[in-house]
Formats: C-alpha cells, sequence, structure tokens
C-alpha cells in the first residue's frame, strides 16, 4: 500500500529579491505546518486556474488584487480552495502579506529569539480560507538599536519585526559600536570583566544587521549622533570621557561654554558646535553629504547635533538667534548640497532637549527633504500622550539659553511639538524609548504595553505619521506583550488594548492565558507607578520619602508570585518543547521580580542590605544568562539598578561602567 504524500508549489512571480525571499519564507513554513514537501518554483505569469500560493508584487496580477501605492505597504491575501493570492504593495508588503496568512494559519509570534514562535499543525493547509487586505496604520515602524547585544541578538529581532510589521532598522552611528561593545566586552563574560572589543568588528557586525534588514526590504535608518566629531577629527563612537584633547585648530569650531572652547564634560558626543560659524556649517553638512554618497542603501540618514543639553554655544554671534534656528540653517544647507550631487536621500532632524524650542526665524525650505522627529526623552512613561492629551498643557516657558528645564508630562511635550508643526508641515515621527531604561521601571510589563499601545495607536490623532523605538533588543522577560502592543498598535490602530493582549496572551499560554496576564497585571498595578514617578536624582528627598511610604504596597509581589508557582510548575512539564519553554521563562521571571521587589523595597528605604541583595541579583542574572539572554538585557538592567542604588546614596559594585582593558 502507497500513501502519496502532498507536494505543494509556492509560484514566485517577478524579479523583486524580496519577494523571493517571501516566497521562500512561505514554503518553509509551510513545510514545517503541514509536513508536506513545498517547494519555491518560479512562474512567468500569474496563473488564476493552477492550484498552489502564488506570491507576488500587486502589479504582478490580473487578478483584482491591490493596486501599489508609493512607498506604503498595502497587504492581499486571499487562499481559497488549493489556490492563493499573497502580494504587497512592494517587496516587503509582500513578506508581511505571507507572515500575516501564517498568523491566520494559527503560528504565533511570540518573541524575538530561539523558541520564540509557535507553528500549528495542519496536514492541508491550503484548504483553509483567508482573506486579508491591510494597510498599517502607521507609515513609518522603526526600531532602534540601544542597550547591549550581540549581532544574533539583533538578527533575531530583525526577523522578529519583520513578522510584526515592522518596516524600519535604525543602526545609529557609523558602527554602532557602544551597543556590541557592551555585550562583547561585559556581559557576556558573566562576570566583573571588561575584554576589549574593536571599531572594525562593530563594523562588521552593524553591516550583518543591515543586510538582515535589506533582505526583508525594510527601510535603513542610519547615524543619528556623531556629526558634530568625525567631521572634525574626534572620535564620537560611544558617551563616555576618554580624557581626548583638542587641538586650538579644532577648539575654535567647539560650542563656547563658560567662556571656554572645549569638550563638554570631556565627552566629545555631547560636545556642540559653534554654529553660527559658515565653516562649521560647511565642514558638518559636507561629511553628512559624503556619507550619503557612499551610502545609497540608507534611505534616511538621520542628523542630529551633539547629545546632551543645556551646551549650547554662547559666543556673541550665536547668541543672536537660538540653537534650532542655527539648526535648520544648516539643514537647509545640507538640502542644497544633497540637491546638487543629485541625492534623494531622507534627512532626519530631531527636536530633542534644547532643540524642543522652535525655531524663530529660520524654515525648512523644502519639507519634502526632511522628517521631523519628536524625541521627548524626559517625558514619563506612567501616562500615554493621548490620555494625558486632554490636561491642560503648561505653557512653553520662554527659551533660556543653557538654563533650560524639561518638560516631563506628555502634554507639555505635545505642546512644543505643536510650535514646531506651525514651522514644518513635512513628515514626523516620534522617537520615543518606552523599552529603554523605563522598562524595568514595570516589570509586570502591562502597564508599559498599554501606555505603549496607546501611544502607538494614537500617532494619527497627533498628526504623527510613525513611531522609531529606541529600544533594548531584548524586552521579552517574562513574555513579548510590549513588542506584540507596539507592532499591532502601529498596524492597526483600530483595535482595542483588550482585543490585542487577550489574543497574545490566549495564543501564548492556551486556557492559561487569562490567569497569565491577570497575574502580570496585578505585578504592574503593585509597583510600576511608584517606579515611574520614582525621583531621579539624588536631591529629590520629597520623592523619595514618598517611595519609602508606598514600599510597603510592593510585599504584594511575592504573595501574587507564591499563588502562581503552581500553576507556572506545572507549565514547565508541558509536552510542547515551546510551550514548556514560554513557562519556562515565567518560572525564571517569579524568582526574578520577588527579588526585584525586594531590591526596590529595600532600596527606596536607604537599607544598607540593597546593596548586597543588588550583588546576589546580579550573580543570579549572569548564572542564568544562558537561558535568558534571548529575552533580558542583563547589562540594562544592572544599571537601572546601579541607578536606583545611587539616588539613595548607597554604595554598589560597578559592573557596568567597566574601564577599558
Ligand atoms: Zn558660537
Amino acid at each position: 500500500m502507497t500513501t502519496k504524500t502532498y507536494a505543494g508549489r509556492v509560484y514566485l512571480l517577478g524579479s523583486d529579491p524580496v519577494v523571493r525571499f517571501a516566497a521562500q519564507e512561505l514554503a518553509r513554513y509551510l513545510k514545517e505546518i503541514s509536513g508536506s514537501e513545498i517547494k519555491v518554483a518560479k512562474a512567468k505569469a500569474y496563473n488564476k486556474t493552477r492550484e498552489g500560493w502564488w506570491v507576488g508584487l500587486a502589479t504582478d496580477y490580473t487578478a483584482d488584487s491591490v493596486k501599489p501605492s508609493g512607498n506604503d505597504d498595502v497587504i492581499y491575501v486571499d487562499a481559497v480552495k488549493g489556490h492563493a493570492v499573497l502580494s504587497g504593495s512592494n517587496g516587503r508588503a509582500a513578506l508581511y502579506a505571507v507572515y500575516r496568512y501564517l498568523e491566520e494559519l494559527g503560528c504565533c509570534w511570540i518573541r524575538p529569539g530561539a523558541n520564540g514562535e509557535r507553528l500549528p499543525r495542519i496536514a492541508k493547509p491550503q484548504t483553509r480560507r483567508v482573506a486579508l487586505i491591510e494597510k498599517p496604520s502607521a507609515r513609518h515602524r522603526c526600531i532602534c538599536i540601544e542597550g547591549s547585544c550581540a549581532v544574533e541578538h539583533v538578527k533575531a529581532m530583525i526577523d522578529y519585526a519583520a513578522k510584526r510589521g515592522f518596516n524600519g532598522y535604525f543602526t545609529q552611528f557609523r558602527n554602532s559600536y557602544t551597543f556590541f561593545d557592551r555585550w562583547y566586552g561585559m556581559e557576556r563574560h558573566r562576570k566583573i570583566k571588561r575584554t576589549p572589543f574593536s571599531s572594525e568588528a562593530a563594523h562588521k557586525h552593524q553591516e550583518t544587521v543591515k543586510k538582515e534588514a535589506l533582505k526583508r526590504g525594510m527601510m535603513l535608518h542610519a547615524v543619528g549622533h556623531g556629526w558634530t566629531c568625525e567631521p572634525f577629527g574626534i572620535k564620537g563612537e560611544e558617551w563616555s570621557a576618554a580624557g581626548d584633547k583638542v587641538s586650538p585648530e579644532v577648539a575654535q569650531y567647539l560650542a563656547e561654554v563658560a567662556g571656554k572652547r572645549d569638550l563638554w564634560r570631556g565627552v566629545a558626543l555631547n560636545t556642540q558646535l559653534c554654529f553660527s560659524q559658515l565653516k562649521v556649517r560647511e565642514l558638518f553638512t559636507d561629511a553628512i553629504v559624503e556619507y550619503a554618497q557612499e551610502h545609497p542603501l540608507e534611505e534616511y540618514i538621520h542628523v542630529w547635533q551633539a547629545d546632551g543639553s543645556n551646551n549650547h554655544c554662547e559666543c556673541a554671534e550665536c547668541a543672536k538667534a537660538i540653537p534650532s534656528d542655527w539648526y535648520v540653517a544648516s539643514l537647509n544647507l545640507l538640502d542644497e548640497k544633497l540637491t546638487a550631487a543629485g541625492l534623494k536621500t531622507k534627512i532626519v532632524f530631531l527636536a530633542y532637549v534644547d532643540l524642543l524650542w522652535a525655531p524663530r526665524k529660520e524654515k525648512i525650505a523644502n519639507p519634502e527633504r526632511f522628517v521631523l522627529m519628536f524625541a521627548p526623552i524626559t517625558r514619563s512613561y506612567a501616562n500615554s500622550f493621548m490620555s494625558d492629551k486632554n490636561s491642560e498643557p503648561a505653557p512653553v516657558p520662554p527659551y533660556r539659553r543653557n538654563k533650560l528645564e524639561f518638560p516631563t508630562a506628555p502634554a507639555d511635550n505635545l505642546a512644543m511639538l505643536a510650535k514646531w508643526r506651525r514651522k514644518f508641515s513635512g513628515e514626523c515621527v516620534d522617537f520615543d524609548y518606552h523599552l529603554w531604561g523605563s522598562s524595568y521601571s514595570d516589570p509586570g510589563q502591562m502597564a508599559l504595553a498599554r501606555v505603549i499601545h496607546e501611544d502607538a495607536t494614537g500617532l494619527g490623532k497627533m498628526g504623527m505619521d510613525g513611531f522609531i523605538s529606541c529600544q533594548n533588543q531584548r524586552v521579552s522577560f517574562p513574555t513579548g506583550i510590549t513588542m506584540e502592543a507596539l507592532g499591532r498598535g502601529l498596524w492597526c490602530a483600530d483595535e482595542t488594548f483588550d482585543e490585542m493582549a487577550s489574543r497574545y496572551f490566549h495564543k501564548v499560554y492556551g486556557a492559561k492565558g487569562t490567569l497569565v496576564r491577570l497575574y502580570l497585571e496585578e505585578v504592574s498595578r503593585a509597583i510600576s507607578r511608584d517606579l515611574y514617578t520614582a525621583p531621579r536624582e539624588p536631591e529629590k528627598t520629597e520623592g523619595i520619602g514618598q517611595m519609602r511610604r508606598a514600599s510597603r504596597k510592593w510585599l504584594r509581589i511575592a504573595e501574587l508570585t507564591a499563588e502562581m508557582q503552581p500553576v507556572i510548575d506545572k507549565g514547565v512539564k508541558s509536552r510542547d518543547k515551546i510551550v514548556a519553554e514560554t513557562w519556562r521563562a515565567l518560572d525564571h521571571y517569579a524568582w526574578f521580580v520577588v527579588n526585584y521587589a525586594d531590591f526596590q523595597r529595600l532600596a527606596w528605604r536607604g537599607d544598607a542590605a540593597a546593596s548586597a541583595k543588588y550583588d546576589e541579583i546580579a550573580d543570579e542574572l549572569d548564572r542564568r544568562l544562558p537561558l535568558l539572554h534571548d529575552m533580558l538585557d542583563t547589562w540594562s538592567l544592572k544599571r537601572q539598578m546601579q541607578h536606583t542604588l545611587w539616588i539613595n546614596g548607597l554604595p554598589f559594585t560597578e559592573r557596568i561602567a567597566l574601564p577599558r582593558p
């Protein structure tokens, strides 16, 4: 007796390399799902009578699939009775069509990294009816590198990002050095030790990352900080004081602060320039044009000034205008040069700290060239923009050179953006930091996931065209809910948080999904608002007193976790490897969150035992790193814990800013 095994075909239309990748991905997953032989075959033309999966651009079909619409991503899926059309308005949209189709079949993208997806078993996936026409709510859906990362972590993030519908990746700096150095130089050693890590190695990793993003048709965003250093012969790869001395030839171009032209507190990246000098603007813009010429695949180049705040030039010429005026003058000069060089590169400029104050005299001459990036780094993540929108913003304070205080309330930040929008009508994106340092202020993840979702779904109402998430690459401890909230929120602004969250927890934890969600929500409720509103400097003694009083509440986390433990113990015994893995993550988390809450309680009470607790947690994180590194950025977590000890005047073992060997 013979059994006939099904051999299916994925037909590839056209020659777009991203569509080819989409077809390969589809065949790979269908094979795993069905256990059948599924092969990719190149087809000359679409044939609506032939069985199989047809993957192509909208223009490859004579059928009524979607028509292309510029750079916007639109997907079209129509699968019925053995014949499936999967198409997109461009290559990456065809890839999203494939991933959304697979998701409708039951695939679950849990989180980035190993064991981060669960696939259904379906003998005949071709018989399933799936029909989708989707256009993401936000045009720009970009992830930006931050934290500590191995190149594998970034690759895993990009792989996941395409599945979750993100369409851009931002590598930061010319080689992303500082992020890779934190992993290769420190975190991976699992002891208090640092090894040398080279710029060349960082460059190689960055090239790998770009290749992975381009393979999926994602838009590359590049550089950002550094333009104020490298054109002037100063190295600007990381935010540290390298003890560099600058020559008088270079010093003449640096910002004059308190009568001196020198590196700002010794850090090149934080040193502004004397932008009223035409020579400075020429050198600054020449370097950008040269970079754009050498990197034609980088669609978006970020042109930022130095980092840091209250560090602008005080010379008599610079004082004649505010920093954003000098910034816009440089950007207009850059636009002229790019146009003369025939370059279409888009330039992303930044309203950030001192530059939140909109220009008074200057105006962007060619809005088509630019994207305004609003980066409210001083905002609080206790509330979303939308929930804070109805509160009356404080009037925008007058600009006072190098004596600025920055707004924390989202509404106050939005009021400053509104002033910029009166001067610039082009595209605008939110560059935001929910999943950077702040992510550990909500160990339950659920309060933060809600704020992320409200911010992502509210972009349109705020007149913004997208979101760049400046974030740690490993943010899935214990679940991938925050990335799900961000990705889904940018994709579909109409979906509610509850719809998104219930679906996610149900897919990941099955019948126990609601229970897990409630547990994490309780953890968030017990501590996150306190940690989000905690003082960030030791001088804020009143805030420290409040934290001390609030800390009693945090004991609740140990009770909640003890109640949850038997459920977790059962879950880790699941025969399904991926299911067991998701429960194991919760098991590690149960250990962590109880100790972390205890650490916070001790630290905010000023108890010296907090220092030992930090060492205990850090050592245990190191021990568990091989099991946790896909989900948790332990370098960033340790940094945040050290910061908490510092605010409370408690000593700590330095594990983050280790001296160079
Ligand atoms: Zn100056």
